[in-house]
């Protein structure tokens, strides 16, 4: 496969890490939307659809990702949300592989569509 994702993972793109673990890598965001916005990506390409019932410790994996992640930039003392973006509707930039993202750093709206 040949989305960003994948290049970053595999070494063809070389980006800072926020963070990495073996089954998925941590990056800030190209274009933050909030003063902390990282990424949690896991290493298995795959849609947010692609992911079933096999993949469900891969997918708790990820959301323990973000929590250490958080800690690590210390929103757990502020609080953050995890968004996941899929398909058309949702205006995903990047759709076929799927990702966390961690916001934060600043008081986030109350209403999660507008
Ligand atoms: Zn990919």
């Amino acid at each position: 496969m040949s989305d960003i994702f994948c290049k970053i993972i595999n070494g063809e793109i070389s980006t800072e890490k926020v963070d990495e673990g073996d089954s998925w890598i941590a990056i800030n965001d190209i274009h933050p939307v909030t003063p902390v916005h990282v990424l949690i990506i896991p290493k298995k390409h795959g849609s947010l659809q692609e992911y079933g019932d096999s993949d469900k410790g891969l997918l708790g994996e990820l959301i323990a990702a973000a929590n250490r992640v958080a800690k690590k930039l210390s929103l757990d003392k502020t609080g953050y949300r995890l968004i996941i973006n899929y398909g058309e509707d949702s205006q995903a930039h990047i759709m076929d592989h799927l990702h966390v993202h961690l916001l934060g750093g600043k008081r986030l709206g109350s209403k999660l569509v507008r």
